[in-house]
């Protein structure tokens, strides 16, 4: 807990530092969450999805150490580290030690007109609205390329997964709840710049068996070319703080998805952030 405390009271310094308004954390007991969750032991698509994934490896007694702040080391421009801890940005820096504020909402999120797993206007569906445009633009090269995609689960807003997370440790309590499912405010879901993608079929959505599909394997090709990077890179796991993700794509903008693709690298060595956690 003291943890938590500690990395949202950094996470606001060094917001406030870059300008942007910033409220001191409150309690958010929101229980509004509208749409159906499905229990993490099924397969369905849905919230499940988002506890399987967030299942990273490295979510043991890692979890408790001290948080590394936002101080990446030499090498990142001061824009870029700007960037890295502006909740507005692109290029904004979220994981498993790095938080956006209690307060953060996208004020731009859009539905992309792309095919989904499902057919309900919800809030999973939308993206922030430059991330949204990619994202209808790399769907149409991928079928130029005879590759049909599917959207599975896009934006999450910190109620819900507050509410989610809550639940989480009500039935399982705090410490296993933190192994399958992301603590508030350190799902990148939270940014509306990510989004779980599947074959059209949905098939092995958001599962391992999505890996070495022709879906994932031209994603990981040509995501790029689109602004995406895979953000949670297979032998990466102990950068990320996350298992071999293929179907979790982020929004960057095409240059910093060029650079990371060209460098094999992850967006903490990016920033050149220090490791999330130990060993996974
Ligand atoms: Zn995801």
């Amino acid at each position: 807990m003291l943890s938590v405390l500690l990395i949202c009271i950094l996470a606001a310094v060094a917001i406030t530092a870059c300008g942007k308004e910033n409220t001191p954390p409150q309690p958010d007991n929101s229980a509004a969450v509208s749409q159906p969750e499905a229990n993490p032991s099924n397969g369905n698509e849905g919230q499940g999805n988002a506890a399987r994934e967030s299942s990273g490896q490295g979510a043991g007694p890692d979890s408790e150490q001290a948080p590394a702040a936002n101080n990446p080391q030499k090498g990142s421009s001061a824009a870029d580290k700007a960037a890295a801890a502006d909740p507005h940005s692109i290029a904004v820096l979220v994981n498993k030690e790095l938080a956006l504020p209690e307060d953060y909402e996208p004020s731009d999120l859009v539905y992309p007109d792309v095919r989904f797993t499902f057919k309900e206007k919800i809030e999973k569906r939308m993206m922030r609205s430059e991330a949204a445009k990619a994202l209808e633009e790399m769907f149409a090269g991928a079928e130029r390329d005879g590759i049909y995609l599917a959207g599975v689960s896009a934006y999450r807003s910190h109620s819900t997964q507050t509410s989610l997370f809550n639940r989480y440790v009500a039935r399982d309590g705090e410490e296993k709840a933190k192994t399958y499912s992301a603590v508030p405010g350190h799902s990148e879901h939270e940014t509306g710049l990510a989004i779980d993608i599947s074959a059209s079929d949905g098939k092995c959505a958001a599962e391992d068996c999505f890996g070495g599909t022709k879906e994932a394997e031209w994603l990981a090709q040509h995501s790029a070319e689109y602004g995406f990077i895979i953000r949670y890179p297979e032998g990466k796991e102990a950068i990320t703080g996350y298992k071999y993700e293929p179907w979790h794509l982020r929004y960057v903008g095409k240059e910093i998805a060029a650079d990371i693709f060209e460098r094999d690298i992850t967006l903490e060595e990016y920033y050149d952030a220090v490791p999330v956690s130990g060993t996974p």
